[in-house]
């Protein structure tokens, strides 16, 4: 008997959703993806669902305006995986899914429940700035309705996406690193966490039938890819066998920009700003409350930053 449980993928045309669909299927589960009408003829959308159902998912159709329907998804499945949107340049969805807690605590069937998290642990932000703190409280609110409605659950922090911060050497708008300058938080020195996306889907995939994972925080930490900025840039430096010329921005610098621009840039720079000169993802030890993905996982070769770098060259 396959005691893998069934998933129910939301959000799965999404930049991290389309990974953890992938993941899903190669692990073997039987893999359900939501298709929202809402998409419309949104043709890239439609082409990937498709794509999945040909890979072995199986759409359920299924709207957020539609309480029933989500619950007649969610029924299907054992475990749900929530990936909407929650990056305010691109879209913010994330209080959306207490429809989705309602619908769950409703169908009463879900062992297990992931909600759109993926980031910096939103527990630990309670003192972040505003406007970008929005993203924390969000998750919170998430969190509280999960909790008091008794659904079981895993919040995945997966701190720095690499595609994000590696790839423009953590710099504010840029995702393709320089060969000629970079620009330094301070002194660049403060240790960040960088996680290839398609890692973060692996390791998320393997905590939903782990009961070591249930009702805790995983954090991935990936031993190799805890690095400051400086220590990235001088990786790519190896690499292209040349330095950049650098820069150092200070903290009062780095706010007076952040003030000028507009909202949703704001709450981006936000996160920057907690991340590269607080050293907010590791200023703080994993206690026995939570776990670390990679020391569940020790047979999952992770993605190095030095091998990510590669495919810029
Ligand atoms: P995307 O912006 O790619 O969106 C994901 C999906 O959300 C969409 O494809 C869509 O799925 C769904 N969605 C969008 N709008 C709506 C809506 N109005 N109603 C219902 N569903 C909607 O998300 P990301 O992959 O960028 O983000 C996923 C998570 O990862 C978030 O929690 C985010 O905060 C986090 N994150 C963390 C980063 C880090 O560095 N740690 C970086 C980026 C994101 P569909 O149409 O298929 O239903």
């Amino acid at each position: 008997m396959d005691l893998r449980s069934k998933v129910l993928i939301i959000g799965g045309t999404g930049y991290l959703g389309k990974r953890l669909v992938k993941a899903s299927l190669e692990q073997g589960h039987e893999t359900y993806v939501l298709r929202r009408p809402e998409i419309g003829v949104d043709i890239e959308k439609i082409q990937m669902l498709l794509g999945f159902k040909k890979q072995g998912a199986k759409l359920v159709i299924g709207s957020f305006n539609d309480h029933r329907s989500l619950v007649e998804a969610v029924k299907q499945v054992d475990v749900v995986i929530c990936a909407v949107s929650g990056v305010h340049i691109r879209s913010h969805q994330i209080l959306i899914q207490l429809k989705l807690v309602d619908a769950i605590k409703e169908a009463g069937n879900i062992k297990r429940f992931l909600p759109s998290e993926f980031g910096t642990d939103p527990a630990r932000m309670a003192d972040a700035m505003e406007p970008g703190r929005v993203t924390f409280d969000d998750k919170m609110v998430v969190r509280k309705a999960i909790q008091e409605a008794g659904i079981p659950f895993t919040y995945v922090s997966a701190n720095c996406f690499a595609g994000y911060m590696v790839g423009g050497l953590c710099q504010p708008g840029h995702i393709l690193p320089s060969r000629e300058s970079v620009i330094l938080f301070g002194d660049g020195n403060k240790k960040s966490i960088f996680v290839n996306e398609d890692d973060i889907a692996t390791y998320t995939i393997k905590t939903i039938d782990d009961p070591r994972t249930l009702n805790k925080t995983v954090y991935i930490r990936p031993p190799a890819n805890i690095l400051s900025q400086r220590e990235i840039v001088e990786l790519w430096e190896k690499l292209i066998g040349k330095e950049l010329e650098k820069s150092s921005l200070s903290k009062q610098e780095f706010l007076n920009i952040m003030k000028d621009q507009g909202y949703a840039e704001q709450v981006g720079l936000t996160h920057y700003y907690h991340v590269f000169y607080d050293g907010c993802l590791t200023n703080f030890e994993i206690g026995d409350d939570a776990e670390e993905a990679c020391a569940l996982y020790p047979d999952i070769e992770y993605t190095k930053v030095e091998d990510y770098f590669k495919q810029y060259l």
